[in-house]
């Protein structure tokens, strides 16, 4: 199967042949098209490797209205590299379109941060701590987030971010997709998911 197969627009197919993509990954045939048609949360099972990132990137890269000046999609992950890595896999995938995208992780002045927040960003990629500073500081604002997406949320559970996750879910609008990416399925992350979840579409590959 192709990547023409899978409801993506034109600009988007462009900026993935630009990017050298030919044929889609296995998380990336079954993901995309369920996040293309209506609303679904997804919880996809997947290692590193997979193409996993780039399955929730081009869905967000075409939800995003650019005109919009305000976050429409956050994806929070366990370290500072997984975040700045899946900023700039975004950034490779958005093509011409205008899309702003942000990491924001801790352990760096919040200055700059809050600075950059203001400008008005599309998609933020940042650990929790930092990102719960900002709602708390009220320097980021979630109204408008339609896609919130967990990655690798059995390490960040491991990593002790489990109560920081819950603050930040219900910081979040009722209407989005929720999408929960891990690698394995231990109790805790799957209680998560039933707590905050709709009806939650399954994906392993
Ligand atoms: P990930 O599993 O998201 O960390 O992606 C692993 C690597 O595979 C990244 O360098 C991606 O850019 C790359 N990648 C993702 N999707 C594809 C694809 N369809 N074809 C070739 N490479 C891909």
């Amino acid at each position: 199967m192709s990547f023409e197969k899978l409801g993506l627009s034109e600009a988007t197919l462009v900026a993935v042949r630009k990017k050298g993509f030919s044929k889609p990954t296995d998380i990336q045939r079954e993901v995309i098209p369920l996040l293309m048609s209506g609303k679904r949360d997804l919880i996809g099972q997947s290692q590193t490797g997979t193409g996993k990132t780039a399955a929730f990137a081009l869905p967000i890269i075409e939800t995003v209205d650019p005109k919009v000046k305000s976050v429409q999609a956050m994806i929070i992950t366990p370290t500072r590299e997984l975040a700045l890595q899946v900023a700039d896999e975004i950034k490779s995938l958005r093509g011409e379109k205008r899309i702003y995208v942000y990491a924001i992780y801790g352990g760096q002045p919040i200055g700059p941060q809050i600075k950059a927040l203001s400008k008005g960003v599309h998609v933020i990629v940042g650990t929790p701590g930092r990102i719960l500073d900002h709602i708390r500081r009220g320097t980021l604002k979630l109204d408008d987030v339609k896609f919130f997406v967990l990655d690798e949320a059995d390490r960040m559970l491991d990593m002790g971010f489990q109560e920081d996750i819950e603050a930040i879910f219900k910081e979040l609008p009722e209407e989005k997709k929720t999408l929960m990416f891990s690698a394995t399925m231990p109790m805790d992350v799957l209680l998560l998911a039933k707590k905050y979840m709709k009806d939650p579409e399954i994906v392993i590959v």
